[in-house]
């Protein structure tokens, strides 16, 4: 009779813990990139591709040198690894991921969540280190990213990217027009200089009042497209 106990006790632990294994997005034998079949979806539920969790070591390891750099002064355990679900333009699911401050986590989770789930499009989220931390070739990739340590030029203050308090969705199309010294202004990414005329209609541009602007503001973030001085349209930050 206690054997049986003993079982029933562990049967019921790992009932328990089921859930929280599926909640880290393990086992649903996709990676990010990958694109994820409807049927799978279909059975599984979204939500077992939705995830927070501590940097894991295999993505610290790709970080170093890249987005977290020898003089990082933000510390991995104030950071989040995030997976989640976004769709492109044409409508495929498809696995992404992020890396974030713990205080966003959560926010950003749900506004992927709910961006997934009206079919908002992302086309692609991917850790900046594949392209190097190189922020220009990832924005060109139209790659949508958060964390990569750096300070603001000419001082010790951690910019919120170099803290991942801040966001850039979709930036080919959503571009940064930043002001010079010299009076004349520089487009990032370079290749996204045709979308700063935000009267076009094309794919994967973000419009004040559209869903993700209305997101990030409810969860309390500013956007770059709201700023006077320059105009930052795939930004968002806390
Ligand atoms: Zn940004």
């Amino acid at each position: 009779m206690k054997h049986f106990d003993l079982f029933k006790t562990i049967f019921a632990l790992c009932l328990m813990l089921m859930p929280i294994h599926q909640s880290f997005g393990k086992g649903t034998g996709y990676s990010p990139g990958q694109t994820v079949p409807e049927d799978y979806i279909k059975n599984h539920g979204y939500g077992v591709f939705f995830s927070s969790q501590a940097i894991p070591d295999s993505i610290f390891a790709l970080m170093q040198g890249k987005t977290f750099k020898k003089d990082c002064t933000v510390a991995r355990s104030s950071l989040r690894y995030i997976l989640c679900l976004h769709r492109d333009a044409k409508g495929n699911a498809i696995v992404g991921e992020m890396v974030v401050n713990k205080d966003i986590a959560d926010d950003v989770l749900d506004i992927f969540r709910q961006l997934f789930i009206h079919r908002y499009p992302i086309e692609r989220m991917r850790l900046i280190d594949y392209w190097d931390a190189d922020d220009e070739k990832s924005m060109t990739a139209n790659n949508s990213s958060s964390f990569n340590f750096r300070c603001i030029s000419h001082t010790n203050k951690v910019s919120k990217h170099g803290c991942g308090m801040a966001i850039d969705i979709n930036p080919l199309y959503n571009p940064y027009k930043k002001p010079l010294a010299n009076g004349k202004t520089v487009t990032e990414p370079a290749a996204g200089k045709p979308y700063l005329n935000r009267n076009l209609k094309f794919d994967y541009k973000i419009s004040k009042g559209d869903l993700c602007y209305r997101l990030f503001k409810q969860h309390g973030f500013k956007w770059g497209g709201d700023w006077t001085s320059m105009k930052d349209y795939q930004h968002f930050e806390k």
